[in-house]
């Protein structure tokens, strides 16, 4: 029973629809996916209206949220959240609005670096109303600014880069007891990622659940060394590949739902 556990769709910065995405992951032999966009939650009820028409392919609602610890940043997942939650809707509803406007200011940032950018040529690449720093990429790509998205992020948009705006985030403390609010499973996304292992022990006293042990960009060490950690301190094993459409990813990385009783318990309620 393979669930790929960490996947974005075009309701934040993934390039696929919720349909498209279920369709490729039944394509590929999964038993099903966790959609874990970024601060939103826009995706999941129409995720979750389409996998009624298939037979036993397992929809489990996300997020990710981004947050920063020490200035550096953090991604934290949700996993069997109760999307219907109102204090749910409403941090997401402010999370997006953020975005909208920190993407105008970015883009006047590049503006005065000469870029001849506007706010149009980045839509173009995004939905109304959710604005990410990949769909700048996208736009700075298409207008040979730079030759890909990682140039992009290096030259304008990372944190330090001249054309960075900080956004409206949740903390890490926020993001794990809004988790638990909805009745879900708070877990650390792509610690491989983070360069201060000491947010893992901060995660760990604040109560977090589990930790994503496999991701795309998880060497073999790290993913066995994080599984060791789980263990010790009793901590979910998840892991998935986070994808984002692009490459031909989905499913590279899941956790066997048949060998974790409490992921499957979450499912099936036995
Ligand atoms: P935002 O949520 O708008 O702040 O953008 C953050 C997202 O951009 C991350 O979740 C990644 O998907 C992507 N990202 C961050 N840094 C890079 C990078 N150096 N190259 C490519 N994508 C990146
Ligand atoms: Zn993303
Ligand atoms: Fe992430
Ligand atoms: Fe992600």
């Amino acid at each position: 029973m393979k669930v790929d556990m960490h996947t974005h769709t075009l309701y934040s910065d993934g390039l696929l629809s919720p349909k498209e995405l279920i369709d490729l992951a039944i394509e590929k032999n999964l038993s099903g996916i966790a959609i874990t966009d970024h601060d939103t939650i826009e995706a999941l009820e129409e995720a979750n209206q389409y996998v009624k028409t298939k037979d036993n392919f397992i929809l489990v609602t996300g997020i990710e949220f981004g947050c920063e610890y020490k200035g550096k940043e953090v991604h934290l997942l949700g996993y069997f959240i109760d999307y219907d939650h109102s204090d749910l809707i409403e941090i997401t509803e402010k999370l997006k609005e953020s975005r909208v406007a920190r993407g105008e200011k970015i883009v006047d940032k590049l503006i005065k670096l000469e870029v001849d950018i506007n706010i149009d040529d980045v839509k173009k690449f995004a939905r109304d109303n959710y604005i990410g720093r990949p769909h700048i990429a996208r736009a700075l790509v298409e207008k040979n600014y730079v030759k890909d998205i990682n140039e992009a992020f290096d030259k304008y948009l990372k944190k330090g880069a001249p054309a960075y705006v900080e956004r409206f985030q949740l903390s890490i403390k926020e993001s794990i007891e809004l988790i638990k609010k909805t009745k879900g499973l708070s877990v650390l996304a792509h610690p491989g990622l983070i360069k201060d292992k000491e947010v893992i022990d901060y995660v760990i006293s604040l109560g977090i659940d589990g930790i994503e042990c496999y991701h795309s960009k998880h060497k073999d060490n790290e993913i066995n060394d994080f599984i060791e950690l789980a263990k010790t301190n009793n901590l979910i094993i998840t892991g998935g590949s986070d994808f984002h459409g692009e490459e031909n990813i989905l499913g590279n990385h899941y956790i066997d739902f048949n060998h974790s009783p409490i992921l499957n318990r979450r499912v099936f309620h036995v």
